[in-house]
């Protein structure tokens, strides 16, 4: 591995576990027998966003929005287009992902993991719990079956499954027992950066607040940094210290997470906030929801993406595409109006 040397593409703080730079993920539409390229779909179009070690940052957005693309850059499962992915190693080296070989990435994927949406889609049916959490033991060399088993048996400890079940298949378990194994297999190889893609979207609502609170106590047990990818911004309340919002491939909003539910700056998170459910029907029914859709990325409105959605949209937005710019300290947004509008925060009208 290469230490990068480049000055232009150093960390700007030691504290920093990842930073991401101007990312870009264009996937092409072709056309015909012959493939013309006829234009891209921009599924994420300059991208910046950082995360300090120990630190959980929620990465939110309609689905459609990017943020998934996104995180599979970061990891390299998608082949970035431009853009710098600068992470610093378990070793302290910085390295540039986004411009590393296959080769030179595998000793490192051991220290990025995921965890993933759908805990019934992740888990081979044909493979025994022992099996699947202990895969990337073997990958990276531990051919010792008696230390994987004892280090499977320890892992299923940590997140609540009793170790007698390794021998098991999945269709045994429940959703959040799935969910559970995925988790313990992400951990096997004692990561440092963990990327949690929709962890409990596909969960039942009693079952999402134990994987939660179980992904926070692994947080600071095992000393590890999550990258929590989510649609839904009452999730992220709870587990994140800062928040980035993703439209159409651009990062919209980004402040702590404090900032963000109390005094958001941009429309579009307001309109997020908004269609969060409340507990109470008499007042849900007189809630809106966000209307539309997400614009297509291949062919993004004019201006503010947001502007057909806005309803404080001026002139301006329908041409002119605003830039994201630090409004307060550590509270960034891309909004023309950002100075003047007063904005709700998380269900202030209740
Ligand atoms: Fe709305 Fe205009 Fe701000 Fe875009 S720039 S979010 S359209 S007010």
């Amino acid at each position: 591995m290469n230490e990068n040397n480049n000055p232009s593409i150093q960390m700007t703080n030691t504290e920093r576990i990842l930073e991401v730079k101007h990312l870009k993920k264009f996937f092409p539409i072709t056309k015909g027998f012959r493939k013309k390229h006829v234009g891209d779909v921009r599924a994420v179009d300059d991208l910046n966003l950082y995360i300090n070690k120990g630190e959980t940052l929620g990465l939110v957005g309609e689905s459609g929005c990017g943020k998934t693309t996104a995180s599979r850059c970061i990891l390299r499962a998608y082949e970035p287009t431009a853009g710098d992915i600068l992470y610093r190693t378990k070793t302290g080296v910085t390295v540039n992902l986004s411009q590393m070989s296959n080769k030179e990435l595998r000793p490192l994927r051991a220290e990025m993991q995921m965890i993933f949406q759908d805990p019934y889609g992740s888990l081979n049916p044909r493979m025994n719990i022992f099996e699947i959490v202990s895969e990337p033991m073997l990958v990276n060399g531990i051919k010792n079956r008696r230390e994987r088993e004892d280090r499977v048996a320890e892992l299923l400890t940590k997140v609540g499954l009793r170790p007698e079940y390794m021998v098991r298949y999945p269709h045994s378990f429940s959703g959040g027992q799935r969910q559970r194994i995925g988790i313990a297999r992400a951990l096997a190889l004692q990561p440092n950066l963990v990327v949690a893609d929709e962890p409990v979207s596909a969960l039942d609502v009693s079952v999402q607040a134990q994987v939660l609170n179980l992904l926070m106590e692994l947080l600071e047990e095992m000393n590890l940094t999550y990258l929590f990818v989510a649609h839904d911004l009452s999730v992220v309340r709870h587990i994140c210290d800062r928040v980035t919002v993703m439209y159409v491939g651009k990062v919209v909003e980004t402040a702590s997470t404090e900032a963000l539910y109390n005094t958001p700056r941009h429309p579009y998170t307001e309109a997020l906030m908004a269609s969060i459910p409340i507990p109470d029907p008499r007042l849900q029914q007189n809630r809106e929801g966000l209307p539309g859709e997400v614009p297509n990325p291949s062919n993004p409105p004019s201006g503010c993406y947001f502007h057909p959605r806005c309803s404080y949209c001026i002139d301006k937005c329908k041409t002119e595409m605003p830039e994201l710019k630090e409004i307060e300290p550590q509270h960034w947004t891309a909004c023309h109006r950002a100075e003047e509008l007063k904005l709700e925060g998380f269900h202030k009208n209740e």
